[in-house]
């Protein structure tokens, strides 16, 4: 776990948080790229969010392109916003930020939502191998309910619905789609991400059928029949517990959440699920995400 003491003695500035925002940014430059002295030094402007090369006076500024980039809010409590988003099993809200940081709550809402944008920040190629596909429905009432309580959906009507799509112990994509999803939504949706040479993994819903025909294999977990691992040793276990996991973001961190701004919270669950096995990392790897 990176703790607080860590974070701390990491980011005790904004100059420290500046110069942390400079060496990712810059870390590729060989030189200058203005004078193309190699090795040029930068010297920090202390007035500004800005280093400038000693050489011919050319100005880096490490926030450009950036979600800092317009912001008048402190580095440090952007970072410390970053590290309570990272280190929470279920997230924060805004009213948790504005009470640790003394901001308003307008500028903590705001803060949150550019660092959601930031977890979505990394590039991302069609799934491919085994791909989990799962779709749920959140709000409205659940129309269907399994023996062990187990929440299935079968209707979408008046409900926004969401598809995830899952490698293997790799790359996520959560993904809002039509409330009024029928196959060909279903089969342009997972077309579009997930790779033909993939095998396919869903439960019974009727609108994976027509698509999985195009896929190397389609496999089939029939939940309605109770089974959890099909007789080729499938299972879906995973894409369903990344559901878990942002249900119970949004209903212990954040109670409702509009559609609006669904596709920063799928973001915000994508990143922590893919990363939950290096707790120690998910700063910095959200740090390396810092501009597209
Ligand atoms: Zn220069």
């Amino acid at each position: 776990m990176y703790t607080i003491a860590q974070f701390v003695k990491e980011y005790p500035t904004d100059d420290s948080c500046l110069e942390k925002l400079f060496n990712i940014q810059y870390s590729q430059l060989k030189g200058c790229p203005a004078c193309a002295v190699e090795n040029a030094q930068y010297k920090r402007i202390k007035t500004r969010r800005c280093y400038q090369c000693v050489e011919c006076g050319h100005q880096l500024y490490p926030t450009a392109g950036t979600i800092f980039e317009k912001t008048t809010t402190p580095l440090r409590f952007w970072f410390y916003a970053m590290y309570m988003m990272v280190v929470t099993r279920n997230g924060v809200s805004a009213k948790e930020i504005e009470r640790a940081l003394g901001v308003t709550y307008k500028t903590a809402w705001r803060m949150a939502h550019k660092i959601r944008e930031m977890m979505c920040n990394r590039p991302i190629n069609k799934l491919k191998g085994d791909v989990m596909v799962d779709e749920t429905a959140l709000g409205g009432i659940e129309r269907f309910r399994h023996k062990n309580k187990k929440k299935h959906v079968i209707g979408f009507s008046g409900k926004t619905v969401v598809i995830a799509m899952m490698e293997d112990k790799g790359k996520i994509i959560g993904l809002q789609i039509s409330d009024k999803a029928n196959q060909d939504e279903f089969g342009t949706v997972v077309s579009k991400f997930v790779d033909k040479s993939s095998v396919l993994i869903t439960d019974g819903h009727g609108g994976y059928r027509k698509v999985g025909k195009e896929y190397s294999k389609h496999e089939i977990v029939s939940h309605e029949k109770n089974e959890y691992v099909n007789k080729n040793g499938y299972s879906t276990n995973a894409v369903e517990n990344y559901w878990s996991m942002f249900k119970r973001m949004v209903k212990g961190t954040h109670i409702h959440i509009s559609s609006k701004h669904l596709p920063k919270y799928l973001a915000e669950n994508t990143f922590r699920y893919e990363n939950r096995a290096r707790p120690d990392e998910m700063f910095d790897i959200m740090l390396s995400q810092l501009s597209s």
